[in-house]
């Protein structure tokens, strides 16, 4: 894992900018809230992990995270801090301004002493964020980013925590060996193209196997395809029509690294739709050959 420095957000989002103008704006303001983030990150006061949390070796290397996020007890009174504070830059770009008074009532509502849409980030309940957000009138990419940066500090300090203390290789699995959420990014580097995933939540990388759907760990080669960006070198979406997953892919040969998830979520938004719209068609197709 790498620790950002303020010239790397700036350098990344100098990049993004370059590659895809068509996000030139939006990029900048998602380096802003990510440079928030680190700002903040010596302000949490380290979370707790207590024994209990923590798996055995063996449950570990059979594909037990090493923590479960749900149980996690983090500095709540910062998280609402920072995402207060990110909801303040959200105000200062025109087209945010009308989501301001949503995005501020979507911390309000508190479920066991914790706000319950950062409890919804934590676990991944990206259904709870989303009828949240309609709801509130706000736009649900802007939400959940909102949300996951506010846990980001607290989570990369438990995630920095916990990599000295596993071995990576030893993990085979599609999901995050230090959390348990599922990967939102890949990357190829090197000789013959090495895959590693990046979680959606604590930012871990780990190696995982090129031809494999890390959502259902199918192999099979004829379910497994992808796309290509248009005009863009070096992003493609991976698909599988096993179960209809797709994860967005950074070709660390044809674009510099290196991956900053946050960032480089935002600026491949647009992959999502595509992909979405491309596993909708084919479930239409089947449905209609059927
Ligand atoms: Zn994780
Ligand atoms: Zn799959």
């Amino acid at each position: 894992m790498i620790v950002l420095s303020q010239e790397d957000i700036a350098s990344k989002v100098k990049a993004i900018g370059k590659r895809n103008p068509a996000y030139a704006e939006v990029i900048q303001w998602a380096g802003e809230l990510l440079s928030e983030t680190v700002r903040a990150s010596g302000k949490f006061r380290p979370p707790q992990l207590s024994l209990g949390q923590e798996r055995s070796s063996e449950a570990w290397s059979q594909g037990r995270s090493l923590l479960d996020p749900g149980e996690l007890s983090l500095d709540w009174e910062q998280a609402r801090a920072l995402y207060r504070r990110l909801v303040g830059l959200v105000e200062t770009r025109e087209s945010g301004r009308r989501q301001v008074e949503g995005l501020l009532q979507a911390l309000v509502e508190d479920q066991e002493g914790a706000p319950g849409l950062l409890k919804a980030a934590l676990t991944s309940d990206l259904k709870a964020i989303e009828t949240a957000a309609q709801a509130l009138e706000i736009d649900p990419p802007v939400l959940t980013l909102l949300l996951r940066l506010s846990l980001r500090p607290a989570l990369l300090d438990v995630a920095r925590d916990a990599l000295e203390r596993l071995d990576l290789r030893r993990w085979t699995h599609g999901h995050c060996p230090v959390c348990g959420s599922a990967p939102i990014l890949a990357d190829l580097s090197g000789e013959g193209g090495k895959r590693r995933l990046h979680c959606s939540l604590c930012e871990t990388a780990w190696p995982y196997p090129r031809l494999r759907c890390p959502f259902c760990e199918n192999d099979n080669r004829e379910d497994l395809s992808y796309l290509r960006a248009e005009n863009e070198e070096g992003l493609r979406v991976d698909l599988c029509s096993g179960c209809g997953h797709y994860l967005k892919t950074i070709d660390l040969r044809e674009l510099a690294g290196p991956v900053i998830v946050p960032l480089d979520d935002v600026a491949t938004w647009h992959l999502d739709l595509i992909a979405q719209q491309n596993l909708e068609d084919e479930e239409a197709n089947l449905s209609r050959a059927t």
